[in-house]
């Protein structure tokens, strides 16, 4: 092996060895960056977790702040009419619409949440459908206003062995028969009623 040989080997050997460092370096920033992307996924899903944590202490401290309203969202009682107890009847339906820009909020973070999550999210809005008249109510009048509960009502998932049969049924109505909820529109009617010109 002659003088030039030896030359072209050494470029060789170095063009090796830099080309080795250069995957090692490259391998290393791909490393720091998929590390980085992990750590914006933990904080993301971590705020998200935290802002549906918030939504569903609003709603408990709004309960606090009016318990006469809880009979009405937890055991599923229907509210009273206009006539009988306007104000109650009123923050029934306000709250109720209150609760479903909550759970339609919470929902629409659902491809955020880990299957253990998502899986406790979706039964909890479910058992909040279940205990009360005045939400579902509420939701079959304005079903429009709602879109994503109504995707997660039309996928019929659901891991409770009974009483969710508001999201499991297909021919469960918004409505249940025979329900003494006064509808929201015709309290607003009432109310129109209550501000006119004698
Ligand atoms: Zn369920």
């Amino acid at each position: 092996m002659g003088p030039s040989d030896w030359i072209s080997t050494g470029f060789a050997l170095v063009a090796m060895l830099v080309s080795g460092v250069t995957v090692f370096y490259t391998r290393v920033q791909v490393r720091h960056a998929e590390e980085q992307v992990e750590q914006a996924r933990r904080e993301l899903n971590f705020a998200v977790h935290d802002s549906a944590f918030n939504l569903m202490l609003r709603m408990d401290e709004l309960f606090l702040e009016h318990p006469m309203l809880r009979p009405h969202f937890y055991q599923d009682v229907a509210p009273p009419t206009p006539a009988a107890d306007p104000e109650l009847h009123h923050r029934a339906f306000a709250m109720a619409e209150f609760c479903l820009d909550v759970l339609e909020c919470v929902w629409e973070r659902q491809d955020k949440y880990s299957d253990v999550d998502r899986e406790a999210w979706r039964e909890w809005i479910h058992d909040v459908f279940a205990g009360s008249p005045v939400l579902r109510s509420l939701y079959g009048e304005r079903q429009a206003w709602f879109p994503v509960l109504t995707s997660l009502r039309e996928s019929r998932v659901c891991t409770a062995a009974s009483g969710h049969s508001f999201f499991t049924d297909p021919a469960a109505p918004a409505t249940p028969a025979g329900s003494a909820v006064p509808a929201a529109t015709a309290a607003a009617e009432a109310a129109a009623a209550e501000l006119a010109p004698v």
